[in-house]
């Protein structure tokens, strides 16, 4: 469902980021993806929803190659895709079912949909209580949920996440990954960067390993594999 044959990545400043990566990852899977600072995992991770374009290669999500679309179906694939950051990018001046309905407002759902649509994301990250607060006025792990309630509200096939529980406490963390684990398991594909050692090692899923551009292991069951 998502798989990068031959891929390669240079920067405008000559950096190579990605050199030569072949990867595929079946529906519904949950993969960790792995390494040292500058490796290029945030490099990965942003050309499979084309916030960068590889130099080279292609990128599939299911049938669509991400070299070949237009500029104008983008959106379309954004619904397609998910994705949560490592620092939420809330809009601060909304309440938490506005964050969440701007997702399904933008392609014109009848306001019944939108209303169900929006209560039946909040119920699965918890937070149906506080459909009216302002990101201010929550935790950051709740700030993350809104995040991922966001992300979902259009069901989209793969939820990609950078870093998400980068800027949270354990406890929180541990939150966040049982909402990511009730996601995939209700069949959404997940794809996570992360440097968190525990979480790796606990909650076992396949491992990707990037260092230097490049693929380096590739584990059903992995670890973690990085001293901290
Ligand atoms: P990671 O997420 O593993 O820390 P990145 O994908 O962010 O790695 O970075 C990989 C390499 O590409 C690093 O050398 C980084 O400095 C460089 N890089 C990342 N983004 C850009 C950019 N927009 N322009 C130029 N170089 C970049
Ligand atoms: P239905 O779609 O008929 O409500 P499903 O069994 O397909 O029932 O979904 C189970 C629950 O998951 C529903 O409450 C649904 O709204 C909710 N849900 C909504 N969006 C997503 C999503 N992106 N990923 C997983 N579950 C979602």
């Amino acid at each position: 469902m998502i798989e990068m044959k031959d891929v390669w990545k240079m920067y405008p400043n000559n950096v190579h980021a990605i050199n030569g990566i072949n990867i595929k990852i079946e529906k519904g899977e949950f993969v960790y993806v792995v390494g040292p600072s500058g490796a290029g995992k945030s490099t990965f991770i942003k050309m499979m929803y084309r916030e960068e374009r590889p130099t080279k290669g292609d990128i599939l999500i299911d049938e669509t190659n991400l070299s070949k679309i237009k500029e104008r179906h983008i959106p379309l694939l954004r619904r397609r895709i998910g994705v949560v950051f490592q620092d939420f990018k809330l809009l601060s001046s909304l309440t938490v079912y506005e964050n969440v309905s701007f997702a399904l407002e933008v392609i014109e759902e009848n306001p019944a949909v939108i209303k169900r649509k929006v209560m039946d994301v909040l119920d699965i990250v918890h937070l149906k209580n506080k459909a009216r607060a302002l990101p201010d006025e929550l935790s950051g792990g709740e700030q993350q949920r809104v995040a991922i309630a966001r992300a979902i509200v259009n069901r989209p096939d793969v939820l990609i996440a950078d870093e998400p529980t980068g800027n949270l406490d354990p406890d929180t963390a541990w939150e966040i990954m049982d909402i990511l684990e009730d996601i995939n398991q209700r069949g959404t594909t997940v794809v996570m960067a992360t440097h968190n050692q525990g979480i790796v090692n606990t909650i076992k899923k396949r491992v990707i390993a990037i260092e230097s551009g490049r693929v380096v292991r590739d584990q059903a069951r992995g670890d973690y594999g990085y001293e901290i």
